[in-house]
């Protein structure tokens, strides 16, 4: 009888898997989850990591990120994007499509994996833009994961929603969900009534001028009506096409009601929450501090709870962490002038900080963080079974976290090249320490050691 031996083994009495909390040994051969053995089963392996009671959770998936690589690699580039990434415990990343050249075309999303491969630390794929529908099925055969709309162009100015990323004619966006739907993809879109978005511009423009404070409100004129439209408009698309549909940026309480309501009929509509509007924007105080800086998008007072139920609850299906880096330079201009600023703002190291801190408070049970950050994000992009979740057979990626560990977050200590972030100066408890990519530790105590180009272009499955 021969006796494996196996690359790695990670002990922990408190290992996450979708079966429930396991003491015992997470066994690692050829980059993949081979066994999780007993606690007390002797198994020889090159390394062995005793984590003791610290939590194993499997890698995060972030569906949602923009690393401004290639055309805006002054704000960020993958490999410096990535090394934030595996900081802050994700494993796996699908960048968006707002770069320049956005990726319309195949040649353009060929490019743009190429490029993603010579640079990337984590394993990757890329959310296409989806506006042109005569390109979605090339797009899909060269391996776009998803496609990406946004419903919203700039006013005044081109970033960060250029033309080849933004669709405002209905008919067009109709015939997206078809040839998405056929693609056997999901189509995540960013919800957004251009005309109605341009007369509540018009109108907090001539009543409290251009600064942040205006553009904050601009969004939110007529009480979320802006982003309601636009969902029940893109609901309303899915129920008479089919399309696998994953609502972006959820964040009204309308919205929340009509997502549940589609989820209740069993329809397979899906829908992300942001970090920064669970945790930065959900409060005015923090957008009179940080002004340009904490924007995004502003969620008022009576909106914010039903944000939060609908983590609770489970009809927020995933946290995309929406990371979107600009220069400090940049973001200046939006103290005085936030619609000439772009908005966004980075945040993928330090989300899984911030969610582990509410799992610290009682919030919600670190279970319900797997679920949303990793299990979900997966069964979303299709690589459920490969990434996801501590199983046998998937790829070991794994994060071991501790729960005790307090931190004053700061943008001196993250790895953001644009040096700024809008967590500054929060308190939190909980931090990953470890992070594993297909058996390799990547990061330890926040050091992160990977080769650019070691992570792997993932293909999807299509169905
Ligand atoms: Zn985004």
């Amino acid at each position: 009888m021969t006796v494996t031996e196996y690359d790695l083994i990670v002990r922990s009495s408190n290992i996450l898997t979708p079966g429930g909390r396991v003491d015992g040994q997470i066994a690692v051969l050829d980059e993949k989850i081979a066994a999780i053995l007993g606690p007390d089963v002797q198994a020889p392996a090159r390394k062995t990591l005793d984590v003791g009671d610290k939590p194993v959770i499997p890698g995060l998936i972030d569906t949602h990120c923009h690393f401004r690589d290639p055309g805006y690699t002054h704000k960020e580039d993958f490999y410096n994007g990535t090394i934030a990434a595996a900081a802050g415990g994700v494993t796996t990343v699908f960048d968006m499509p707002n770069v320049d050249p956005p990726t319309t075309t195949v040649d353009r999303l060929k490019a743009h994996l190429e490029n993603a491969q010579s640079k990337s630390i984590v394993d990757f794929g890329h959310n296409a833009s989806g506006v042109e529908p005569e390109n979605i099925q090339g797009l899909a055969d060269a391996g776009a994961t998803a496609f990406k709309v946004w419903m919203m162009q700039d006013i005044g100015r081109d970033y960060p929603h250029p033309p080849g990323t933004s669709l405002t004619n209905h008919a067009v966006l109709y015939r997206v969900f078809e040839e998405v739907k056929e693609a056997g993809l999901p189509l995540y879109i960013h919800p957004h009534d251009q005309a109605l978005y341009d007369l509540f511009v018009r109108r907090a423009q001539a009543e409290w001028g251009m600064d942040f404070r205006s553009y904050a409100r601009a969004l939110r004129g007529g009480d979320g009506v802006v982003l309601n439209t636009a969902i029940a408009t893109i609901l309303e698309f899915q129920r008479s096409v089919g399309t696998k549909l994953h609502v972006l940026h959820l964040s009204t309480r309308d919205g929340v009601r009509m997502v549940r309501d589609a989820k209740a009929q069993g329809r397979p509509v899906t829908a992300e929450a942001n970090p920064f509007a669970l945790f930065v924007t959900n409060d005015w105080a923090n957008i009179e501090k940080k002004g340009p800086y904490a924007l995004g998008f502003w969620v008022p007072e009576n909106d914010n709870p039903s944000m939060w139920e609908a983590v609770l609850d489970g009809t927020i299906d995933v946290i995309g962490s929406d990371h979107g880096p600009h220069t400090k330079e940049e973001k200046e201009v939006g103290w005085t002038d936030m619609y000439t600023a772009p908005g966004g703002s980075p945040m993928i190291e330090q989300y899984l900080r911030l969610l582990l801190t509410e799992v610290n408070k009682g919030t919600m049970p670190l279970e319900r963080v797997v679920e949303m950050c990793s299990t979900q994000p997966a069964q979303l992009t299709g690589f459920y079974g490969q990434k996801g979740a501590i199983l046998v057979g998937a790829d070991a990626d794994l994060v071991v976290l501790d729960m005790d560990h307090e931190e004053v977050l700061t943008a001196s200590h993250s790895h953001y090249r644009c040096g700024w972030m809008p967590s500054e100066d929060f308190n939190t408890k909980g931090r990953p320490v470890t992070t594993i990519l297909r058996g390799r530790v990547i990061m330890q105590d926040g050091n992160v050691t990977a080769e650019a180009g070691s992570g792997r272009l993932l293909r999807p499955h299509r169905g």
